[in-house]
């Protein structure tokens, strides 16, 4: 606790001394046995400090209780988490965003979506963003750097930690895109899938992406078989480029095939994210282009409408009747869709990736 807890307003705390060691959450067991082999510690002790990280939640080797008291003291000393977890913020109807700062100072942000049963948490890839999709808040600075495994485990760990439990669903859909930082992206699920860490089934981790169909072939050949989603929001080039500037032009059919490949090694369907915007990609024609790239080829359609973004108050939802209308336009054409209703005005106004999120998570 702060000394100076109550007085107001607080300085922002001070970035984390820069570990001696490599932090804890991002090695895997055989990391984590050479780290403290190298400290002179018996390779038996790798197994107890995981368990207690990845299972546990105790990133932080001084919270360590169940170890000798000399073990942890010298871990405390020279090895710190990667992530400190700076304020939570719990919203009206149970939605939690925690801010987390990083070594360095950079802050990135995580949601625990409570609903139905579920707990799902939704994770960050990237400092910043480099697509800059117009709708975004994550992308109006630009990329600033990726992140660690460590820091990307760690969200996880700081969400289960917080709930006592592990969270049942990870979507990666925070700040980033997550294939343009494959290599750490995957080493994270990596740990959470090990069966001595969270042991996390592969159907309940989502990647989403608004990237590259190469990127995409990276995912399954890694043969994570998570879940995929991808974020078209346009059904052509023009369109596309205009909506979501930083991914490469020309590439809208050429993401939806690389999805349909997906599908088809997963053997199960892949999700197309389109954020409805009133005027710039919801007209019927838009619907029939859409139709044609996403009919009979294992792909879900899942439509949202536009959550108001106040770095662009000139972007709006569709009317209801619009949005049904082009739902209905698709499904006409055979296609599986799903229109989220609109969501809370508090929730609309913190994070417009809620709304996906959540729909995601109803399914
Ligand atoms: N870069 C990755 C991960 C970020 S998640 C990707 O693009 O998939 C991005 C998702 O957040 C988008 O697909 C979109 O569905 C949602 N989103 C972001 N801003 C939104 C807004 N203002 N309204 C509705 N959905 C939004």
């Amino acid at each position: 606790m702060s000394p100076h807890e109550g007085d107001a307003p607080q300085p922002a705390p001070a970035a984390l001394p820069s570990p001696g060691g490599p932090p804890l959450a991002g090695l895997t067991l055989d990391e984590l046995r050479d780290v403290l082999v190298e400290m002179g510690e018996k390779p038996f002790r790798a197994k107890q400090v995981y368990q207690s990280v990845q299972q546990r939640g105790v990133i932080d080797p001084g919270e360590m209780t169940n170890l000798p008291t000399a073990l942890r003291e010298r871990m405390a000393a020279t090895i710190r988490p990667a992530t400190q977890l700076v304020e939570t913020q719990a919203s009206e109807d149970g939605t939690t965003k925690f801010l987390f700062q990083l070594a360095d100072g950079k802050r990135i942000e995580s949601v625990l979506i409570p609903e139905a049963g579920r707990n799902t948490v939704c994770v960050s890839s990237q400092v910043g963003c480099p697509i800059a999709c117009v709708f975004c808040a994550s992308g109006v600075a630009g990329l600033i750097r990726n992140l660690t495994v460590a820091e990307i485990a760690e969200q996880v760990l700081h969400v289960r930690a917080h709930l006592g439990e592990r969270p049942s669903h990870i979507v990666m859909m925070g700040m980033g895109e997550p294939l343009l930082n494959i290599d750490n992206v995957i080493a994270a699920i990596r740990l959470w899938m090990d069966r001595d860490g969270l042991g996390f089934s592969p159907r309940r981790i989502t990647v989403s992406t608004a990237g590259t169909p190469s990127k995409v072939d990276r995912l399954a050949e890694s043969e994570l078989g998570v879940n995929l989603a991808i974020s078209l929001h346009a059904s052509d080039d023009e369109t596309r480029g205009r909506l979501v500037p930083g991914s490469p032009s020309g590439r809208t059919r050429g993401l939806i095939d690389a999805g349909a490949r997906y599908a088809r090694s997963t053997r199960r369907d892949v999700t197309v994210e389109y954020v409805l915007i009133a005027g710039e990609n919801d007209a019927p024609h838009h619907a029939d282009s859409l139709a044609s790239l996403t009919a009979g080829r294992h792909i879900h359609v899942n439509l949202i409408p536009l959550n108001p973004v106040t770095h662009r108050p000139d972007l709006k939802a569709p009317s209801g009747i619009a949005a049904t209308g082009f739902a209905n336009r698709l499904r006409d054409y055979g296609v599986s869709v799903t229109l989220r209703t609109q969501r809370g005005e508090d929730i609309a106004a913190a994070c417009g990736q809620l709304a996906l999120e959540r729909s995601l998570s109803e399914e």
